[in-house]
């Protein structure tokens, strides 16, 4: 497994690329914007983009799908259920905080999923509500992918609509801090962690 990383969107979202060189797969976490640093990576290992895995619907991770699409029209985009109104009143979310005035596309997500797993059981579902209703995590092999969950000593904002402290805080202790401390954590924001690390030094849990 190959893991790229950047950081793109207006607030720099961490967008990660997970190719399998064997099956000449890849999988995007998070799609901010759509950049050229995708399609040289996807060139690179002559990957298939496969999937695009939003770990919310917060325009500032979603806000690339439709370009990508538009150039990998195969990339199967999946959400979770509880996002699925924040997806679709992304226009409305973002003038009640202030944030555009220009009208989006809305995000085309394929498949609104639950807790569970997809292709195989290579991808675990976890979902942590608590950030937004819909929020989940990506377990892959020992790598989690947990958006804006959990940061490096931090957790999610909980005031924005959905958002709920006594949840994350919850969903963190019992669905991440179980896991195996030595699973690496990569964040939507910020630098990446391990479940160690967390359970010892995070502020707020
Ligand atoms: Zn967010």
């Amino acid at each position: 497994m190959i893991l790229k990383h950047w950081q793109a969107g207006i607030f720099g979202a961490n967008n990660y690329l997970i190719i399998n060189e064997m099956r000449k797969e890849a999988l995007l976490i998070d799609c901010s914007e759509y950049t050229d640093q995708l399609e040289k990576e996807l060139n690179n290992y002559n990957a298939e983009l496969k999937y695009i895995l939003l770990t919310h619907g917060h325009f500032d991770h979603v806000m690339g799908i439709n370009e990508t699409k538009r150039k990998y029209p195969n990339a199967k985009v999946f959400a979770h259920f509880g996002d699925k109104n924040l997806v679709l009143s992304i226009n409305e979310f973002m003038k009640k905080y202030g944030m555009f005035t220009e009208t989006l596309e809305i995000p085309i997500i394929d498949e609104y999923v639950q807790e569970g797993s997809i292709s195989g059981n290579q991808i675990k579902i976890i979902h942590t509500p608590g950030h937004t209703r819909g929020s989940v995590c990506y377990l892959i092999d020992d790598n989690l992918f947990s958006g804006d969950t959990i940061f490096l000593e931090a957790v999610g904002r909980t005031d924005l609509d959905g958002g709920n402290f006594e949840d994350i805080k919850t969903n963190i202790e019992n669905k991440i801090f179980t896991l195996d401390e030595n699973i690496k954590i990569f964040p939507g924001h910020g630098d990446f962690t391990s479940v160690k690390h967390e359970k010892e030094n995070n502020r707020f849990i």
